[in-house]
């Protein structure tokens, strides 16, 4: 982690240099700077990636770290999980609005937005970061949203679909449903960027800006001039997709296969098989929608895993196929064919069913004493 207000990020690190990494997190330093620019672990690519679980990442920390001191770090991960569920229980529902807004949202996001130039330099130089890094802090995602849907008024499915493409932790439950928080599509409370806000968690200043006004202003304000033109159409970045390094009457031929999607590039997996390892890239999802750095992340995870062959193809291909299948869970590849690995969780106790908001959820993990008892 770097100093406050100042980013600097992390070195993508093998799995031995992950765990190490893990281990040696200060949780209490965490807590105090994680709502600060450069203040957070920057573990999250890791954890979209499936090159560790939430659990793993949980006992890890507490080997260093009392579960007193780990709570914050450890509810943090818990929202991973938290969103994960509500995507299993509620499939492509996530896609829609949960709840409706009170008003109309514009159809399209900022073009100052996608240029950079809204004329708010912490938020500038974030959209800039996020373009050439794949990688922006938590409070830098919810100041963007904030300004897409609650100042510019703009539908959140449009911004959501934006980052969403940049991310090289993108995550659609993570993504999607935090839009819909920071919207109020979720909760129905909505959430406002305010320079005052900006300044603390940035350690920043820009005086006079169009948000820097109390929050009851900014709640009624106009939309700002440079807010004002939109677009609906979203770059396309015309990536080139990796080679297949295996086909699909190549399968045929095998017994059984271990199945990678792009989140479950897990370097450990099933150590003593001696079985084909195939990453399979959905063709129709990657071949435009995603930015080079997101392709480039997936291919880094890739190289990690010894032997593994690319598929390049759509995963109904598959489906025809006489071999034996298996795979590890992640709610975004469930039409995918193959026999699941149960998913690994930090709360496997909790029933499965929707819980309406995160607190309801956490409810849960204290009533069954998940929480803070556990211990390695
Ligand atoms: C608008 C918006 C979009 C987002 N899109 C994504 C996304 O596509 N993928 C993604 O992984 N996270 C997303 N997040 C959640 C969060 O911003 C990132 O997980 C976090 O910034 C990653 O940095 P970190 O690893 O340093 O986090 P840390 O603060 O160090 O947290 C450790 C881990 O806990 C989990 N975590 C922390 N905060 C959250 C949260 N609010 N929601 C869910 N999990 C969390 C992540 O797995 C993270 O790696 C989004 C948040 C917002 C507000």
């Amino acid at each position: 982690m770097s100093k406050k207000g100042k980013l600097t990020l992390l070195q993508r690190l093998s799995k031995k240099q992950l765990i190490d990494y893990i281990k040696s997190i200060n949780a209490s330093d965490y807590t105090a700077r994680r709502n600060y620019l450069g203040g957070s672990t920057q573990i999250s690519e890791y954890i979209t990636r499936g090159a560790i679980s939430l659990p793993q990442v949980r006992d890890l920390i507490l080997i260093n770290n009392s579960a007193n001191d780990a709570f914050k770090l450890i509810n943090e991960l818990s929202w991973r999980e938290y969103w994960q569920l509500v995507w299993r229980v509620r499939g492509d529902e996530i896609f829609e609005y949960i709840k409706l807004l009170p008003f109309k949202p514009r159809q399209g996001i900022p073009t100052a937005v996608l240029n950079a130039n809204t004329g708010i330099t912490v938020l500038d130089e974030g959209i800039r970061q996020l373009k050439d890094t794949g990688y922006i802090d938590n409070h830098m995602r919810m100041w963007i949203a904030g300004l897409v849907c609650n100042v510019a008024r703009c539908d959140w499915k449009i911004g959501a679909n934006w980052m969403h493409s940049y991310l090289i932790d993108g995550d659609f439950a993570s993504n999607h449903l935090s839009w819909q928080w920071v919207a109020g599509s979720y909760t129905g409370k909505a959430y406002l960027p305010q320079q005052d806000n900006i300044n603390k968690y940035s350690n920043t200043e820009q005086p006079g800006s169009y948000l820097d006004k109390p929050y009851e202003v900014l709640e009624k304000m106009e939309i700002p001039p440079e807010l004002l033109e939109i677009t609906g159409t979203l770059p396309s970045f015309g990536v080139t997709l990796p080679q297949s390094t295996i086909n699909v009457q190549e399968l045929s031929n095998e017994p059984e296969i271990l199945l990678y999607s792009p989140w479950t590039l897990d370097p450990d997996w099933l150590p003593k098989s001696k079985a084909p390892r195939v990453l399979l890239i959905d063709e129709d999802m990657f071949r435009n929608t995603y930015s080079q750095n997101v392709l480039d992340s997936i291919m880094w995870f890739a190289n990690e895993i010894k032997d593994l062959k690319i598929l390049c193809a759509e995963p109904q291909v598959l489906s025809a196929l006489h071999t034996q299948i298996i795979r590890k869970d992640y709610p975004g590849t469930v039409d995918w064919p193959g026999r699941v690995e149960k998913p690994e969780l930090l709360y496997s106790a909790i029933p499965e069913k929707f819980y309406p908001s995160f607190s309801s959820y956490w409810k849960q993990v204290e009533k069954l004493q998940l929480f803070p008892n556990h211990r390695i």
